[in-house]
C-alpha cells in the first residue's frame, strides 16, 4: 500500500507517479510508502485552504477548538502506541518518543483552552465615550514546514493555534517521517474536521519551496536548519503581505563555573551532548569550563561519554540511539575530522563503533557514538561555532569571571539556548542577563520545553517569531477598532 496526501479532506495520490519510503533508522527496515508531493500537489491544498477560510473563520473559536479537543484525547490515548511509531521512524529513545507525544497534546491542550479566553484587548481611549479594542484576526492561509526529529510535537506547536485562531493550513512534514505525518493526517479526518481546514501533502524540499512562495500563503511557519530557514526568510521578505516565522538550529553551550555543582555540571552536559544522539535543537555541543574545575569536570564527563551505550531505542533502558540517515553519519564523521585537525586533544571517539557495540539485529542502523575533543579558545575554529546536530562536544577551558566565559559563550553565529552551571547567584544573573539566546537553563541540562513559555532563538537561530505560546502573533493580525458611542 502506498500513502497519500490529504487535500480538501480527501485521500489523493496527487499529480506525481514518485514515491519514497520511510525507513527505521535503528536497523533500516522500510516502514512504509509514501507518494511523493510535487509543487502542483501543494497548490491543490493551498487552493482548498483558501477556500474553506470563510466559512472556517463564520464558526466560533471555541466551535473551531472542539475539532482539538478530540485530537487532544486521542494522543493521550494512544501516547505508548504513537511514540513506539515516533521511535521506529525517527530513532529516538522510547522515553524521547513518548515525550514527543506528550508535547503535542500540551500544545493542544494550550491552543484549545485558550479559545475560551480573552483574545485582544479593551484599552482607554483619550476621548470620552469613544471605545477603544485590539482585535485580533486571523491571517488566511498558513503553511507549515516541520523538520524530522520532533515529528509529532511540532507540527501540533504550528497548527494547533493556527486553526483556533481561524486560519486554515498546509502542511508539509519531514520527508524522513511521513509515518507521523500520515497518523496525524488520520487524527484531523477522524475528528471530523471540515473539508480543506486541513490539508497534509508529503514530500521533499521543492514541494515546501512551493508553499513558500505562492501568493495565497498568508503566514509560514518553518521550523527546521539554519539554511533552509534563511532562505525561506529571504522569499517570504520578497512579499510584503506575507510573514514568515523561522525556528532553526543553534551550536549551543554550557558554562560550568568555579562555583559549579560538578554533580548537576556533568549530568547536566552528558544529557544535553548525548540524548537524541545529539539531534535536538537545543542539544549542547559546546562545554565552557572554568579552569579551577575544568580536570575534575573533564575525567568524569570522559568516563560517562566512553561508556555511554547505543542501543535499540525501542527498549526502556536505552540511552542513546541512532543518527536520523546514513547521509547525517556522514556530516557527523566529517565534523569530527575537522575537529581532529583543530582540536588540542581528542578525549572520546567513537566514530565508528565497534560490533560489539551495535545491538543485535540493528547492524543495518545509523550507528554514531561520543566525540569529545578539548580546544585552545580560538574564534577562527569552525569546529565550535558550526552546528553538527550530532554526539559531538568541544571542552573550551575558561580563565576569570563569568563576563569571559559568557562572551566564549556567545560567540558563535546562533542564538538558541545555553545553560549555566553556579551556586553563585551574580553569576547566575549575568548569565541570565548577558546570554545571547532565547531559551536559557541555570543549574539544569540544556534541554527541555513547556509550551506556556515562548520557544525560539535569537541571532542565526530564530527570526523574532518564537514558537509555542507565541504562535499566536505569528498567526493573527492585530487590528485597532475604536466605536464612537
Ligand atoms: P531541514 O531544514 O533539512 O528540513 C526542515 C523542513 O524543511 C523539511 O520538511 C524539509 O523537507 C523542508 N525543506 C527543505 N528544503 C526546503 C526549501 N528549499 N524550501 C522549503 N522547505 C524546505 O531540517 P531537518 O534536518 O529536518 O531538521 C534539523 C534542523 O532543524 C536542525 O538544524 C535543528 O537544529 C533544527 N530544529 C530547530 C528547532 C527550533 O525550534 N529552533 C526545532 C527542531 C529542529
Amino acid at each position: 500500500m502506498t500513502y497519500q496526501h490529504y487535500i480538501d479532506g480527501e485521500w489523493v495520490d496527487g499529480h506525481g507517479t514518485d514515491t519514497f519510503e520511510s525507513t527505521n533508522p535503528a536497523n533500516g527496515e522500510t516502514l512504509g510508502e509514501f507518494r511523493q508531493g510535487t509543487p502542483e500537489d501543494i497548490e491543490d491544498a493551498i487552493a482548498a485552504a483558501d477556500a474553506a477560510e470563510d466559512e472556517w473563520q463564520s464558526m466560533s473559536r471555541i466551535a473551531r477548538a472542539e475539532y482539538l479537543w478530540d485530537i487532544y484525547h486521542e494522543l493521550k490515548d494512544r501516547h505508548q502506541e504513537l511514540g513506539e511509531v515516533v521511535t521506529k521512524e525517527c530513532g529516538k529513545e522510547i522515553s524521547e518518543g513518548k515525550a514527543d507525544v506528550a508535547e503535542a497534546w500540551h500544545m493542544v491542550e494550550w491552543a484549545a483552552g485558550d479559545a475560551r479566553h480573552p483574545k485582544g484587548d479593551v484599552v482607554p481611549s483619550e476621548i470620552a465615550d469613544k471605545d477603544a479594542y485590539m482585535r485580533r484576526k486571523p491571517r488566511g492561509v498558513v503553511g507549515c514546514i516541520t523538520p524530522w526529529n520532533f515529528p509529532v510535537a511540532i507540527p501540533f506547536w504550528h497548527m494547533a493555534v493556527a486553526l483556533v485562531e481561524g486560519n486554515t493550513v498546509v502542511w508539509k512534514p519531514a520527508e524522513q517521517t511521513p509515518w507521523c505525518g500520515q497518523i496525524i493526517a488520520e487524527m484531523f479526518e477522524d475528528a471530523g474536521i471540515p473539508e480543506g481546514v486541513f490539508n497534509m501533502v508529503q514530500g521533499f524540499g521543492d514541494a515546501g519551496a512551493r508553499i513558500v512562495d505562492h501568493d495565497d500563503v498568508d503566514t509560514v511557519l518553518f521550523t527546521g536548519s539554519a539554511e533552509v530557514g534563511q532562505e525561506v526568510g529571504q522569499k517570504v521578505a520578497e512579499d510584503p503581505g506575507k510573514l514568515a516565522a523561522c525556528e532553526m538550529g543553534g551550536k549551543n553551550g554550557i558554562v560550568v563555573t568555579e562555583e559549579a555543582d560538578l554533580d548537576i555540571a556533568v549530568h547536566s552536559a552528558v544529557m544535553s551532548s548525548f540524548k537524541t544522539t545529539g539531534q535536538r535543537c537545543v542539544s549542547s555541543e559546546r562545554l565552557i569550563v572554568h579552569e579551577d574545575v575544568y580536570d575534575e569536570f573533564k575525567e568524569r564527563y570522559v568516563e560517562v561519554a566512553k561508556d555511554v551505550a547505543v542501543g535499540d531505542p525501542l527498549d526502556e533502558g536505552t540511552f542513546m540511539g541512532p543518527a536520523i540517515e546514513p547521509e547525517h553519519v556522514e556530516k557527523i564523521q566529517k565534523y569530527n575530522d575537522l575537529a581532529r585537525e583543530e582540536a588540542k586533544n581528542v578525549l572520546v571517539d567513537r566514530t565508528e563503533l565497534g560490533d560489539d557495540e551495535i545491538p543485535e539485529g540493528h547492524e543495518d542502523g545509523n550507528w554514531v557514538g561520543p566525540f569529545v575533543y578539548e580546544v585552545d579558545y580560538d574564534p577562527d575554529l569552525r569546529s565550535i561555532k558550526e552546528e553538527v546536530f550530532g554526539p559531538h562536544v568541544a571542552l573550551i577551558e575558561y580563565s576569570g569571571d563569568i563576563e569571559r566565559a559568557v562572551e566564549i559563550h556567545n560567540d558563535t553565529p546562533y542564538g538558541l539556548a545555553g545553560a549555566v552551571i553556579s551556586e553563585d547567584y551574580r553569576q547566575i544573573n549575568y548569565y541570565r542577563d548577558n546570554a545571547e539566546v532565547g531559551l536559557a537553563y541555570g543549574n539544569l541540562p540544556c534541554i527541555g520545553a513547556e509550551v506556556q513559555l515562548p520557544f525560539g532563538g535569537v541571532k542565526k537561530s530564530g527570526n523574532g517569531y518564537p514558537s509555542a505560546r507565541e504562535v499566536i502573533e505569528a498567526v493573527t493580525e492585530r487590528t485597532a477598532w475604536t466605536l464612537n458611542n
